[in-house]
């Protein structure tokens, strides 16, 4: 993808509200260690930013969905330990080991796969995934998980540096399933003989919000991290700072006649004489074409209406009065006491924050603030 450097829109992600919300977690869990989670271009953050503003809040190591984030997360220069969440494609075992990657074994097969595909060598620290009810990935069966435990164990070349779940409700207000993932945890785990140094990690961000800690030892957090709250508005937490803004600035505007329509499908038409601006940004850069009618913000506060359909590059808004090209609107972020939150947008889309985050397309340039 093209980085849109010289158009005037941007991502801004701030290294102080991630370094805080990572030193809100800490202190509110009393872990050990925190793995900050940057797949998807950090959330779409941006990863350059945010893993140079988490590593200097001292996290421990970072999490990644694919090989390529991690080993691009190496290539960066990052020497702390990258746990990758999804499954590896065992022929890539090779790349594994070069690059010191933490893969996650998710079956006793795979595991054989990832043995058969070693370099004779080198060694390579991995992870086991247990599912205890997420149902995606990870064993399920203690037998299975046993087996593997040993062979792992028993492997000249491969070291155990985790092991974990995930929980599928724990930003949910009713805690059954959250409880029952967990005791099917102590069931499979707990009597395994596992290296002392290996890392447990458990916890995802609304675990970490709204739970007593399942282990005090690792935790795995993104959507805090970043300030954004994982449960949407179900559940309600004061302890983080939104990272990410997304603004834009003027570059057109023009006086226009009542009766003048604006965009396609001329679905606006101005009742009185008005002051339109064009913001250069649209749905291809992630801000959703249902978005219409949602407002963006001055630096005073004033809020600016989108008028007509999003467009994939452009939008309009309707100005209180003749504003110059180059007058910056907020679309996301915070301006004085006004504020336009993901969850704002995500509620209004009908989706998660999350998703509205990693929507912003990699052609907005990130910028750390
Ligand atoms: N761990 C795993 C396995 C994940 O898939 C994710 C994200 O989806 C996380 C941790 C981080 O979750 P959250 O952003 O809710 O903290």
């Amino acid at each position: 993808a093209v980085v849109s450097t010289r158009r005037p829109a941007w991502v801004e992600v701030s290294a102080s509200a991630i370094q805080h919300n990572i030193t809100a977690i800490r202190h509110l869990t009393g872990v050990k260690r925190f793995i900050a989670i940057v797949k998807a271009n950090a959330y779409g953050h941006g990863l350059t930013q945010v893993v140079l503003a988490a590593q200097q809040a001292n996290v421990d190591g970072f999490g990644v969905a694919t090989i390529d984030e991690a080993i691009w997360l190496r290539e960066f220069g990052v020497d702390l330990p990258i746990f990758i969440l999804g499954v590896t494609p065992a022929v890539y075992a090779d790349d594994l080991v070069k690059y010191q990657l933490i893969p996650v074994v998710t079956s006793e097969a795979w595991l054989d796969e990832l043995i058969d595909n070693m370099p004779k060598t080198q060694q390579l620290p991995v992870s086991i995934g247990v599912d205890t009810g997420m149902g995606r990935i990870g064993i399920r069966q203690e037998d299975e998980l046993v087996r593997v435990v040993d062979k792992i164990t028993a492997h000249k070349q491969l070291s155990l540096k985790g092991i974990g779940m995930h929980f599928a409700t724990a930003d949910e207000k009713d805690t059954t399933y959250y409880q029952q993932q967990l005791q099917n945890w102590h069931q499979l785990v707990d009597n395994l003989q596992l290296p002392s140094d290996v890392w447990y990690h458990m916890a995802n961000s609304a675990t970490t919000l709204w739970h007593e800690q399942p282990t005090l030892d690792t935790v795995r957090v993104g959507a805090a991290m970043y300030g954004f709250n994982p449960s949407g508005d179900v559940l309600a937490t004061d302890k983080l700072i939104p990272a990410l803004s997304l603004k834009a600035s003027l570059v057109h505007v023009k006086e226009v006649a009542a009766g003048t329509s604006v965009s396609y499908g001329a679905t606006y038409t101005t009742d009185q004489t008005e002051w339109i601006g064009t913001l250069p940004i649209g749905y291809a850069d992630g801000y959703a074409r249902q978005l219409q009618g949602m407002y963006g913000l001055l630096a005073d506060g004033r809020r600016v209406e989108i008028i007509g359909r999003i467009a994939m590059d452009q939008l309009m808004v309707r100005l209180p009065e003749a504003l110059p090209v180059g007058t910056v609107v907020t679309l996301i972020g915070q301006v004085g006491q006004e504020k336009i939150t993901l969850e704002m947008l995500a509620s209004r889309l009908g989706t998660i924050p999350y998703e509205v985050a990693t929507s912003l397309a990699p052609r907005l340039p990130r910028k750390l603030v």
